[in-house]
């Protein structure tokens, strides 16, 4: 799994005008790392966190949290990309795979314990 430059996964981030520290949550680390694998052992594809918990997302997103990344999705066609969303969807049923392939070319992992 690879990280784009200026990736941060760890550290402080401002919201709202307020400093907040924030790390990638284990579940979220642990969905990222499951893509990848499947994504490594389907289809020889490294898959590239875009986003950590950095980045310039919604006031409220889960991202300032520590609980949300975005993965790379320009390398993968329609239907590996949606093989990899399923597979992940059905592998952490606590996390949310949203589809922003359209809008931001990633696809957004965040954690939402039913
Ligand atoms: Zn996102």
């Amino acid at each position: 799994m690879k990280f784009k430059t200026g990736v941060v996964v760890n550290g402080v981030v401002i919201v709202q005008g307020k400093e907040r520290h924030a790390a990638l949550c284990q579940v979220i680390l642990d969905a990222a790392k499951e893509f990848d694998r499947e994504s490594q052992r389907k289809y020889g594809i490294e898959a590239v966190i875009t986003s950590g918990i950095e980045g310039t997302h919604k006031e409220n997103s889960k991202h300032y949290q520590g609980e949300a990344v975005d993965l790379r999705s320009r390398e993968y066609t329609e239907e590996q990309a949606v093989y990899l969303m399923t597979w992940i969807k059905n592998r952490f049923p606590s996390c949310d795979v949203v589809d922003e392939r359209e809008t931001a070319s990633h696809i957004h992992i965040e954690y939402d314990p039913k």
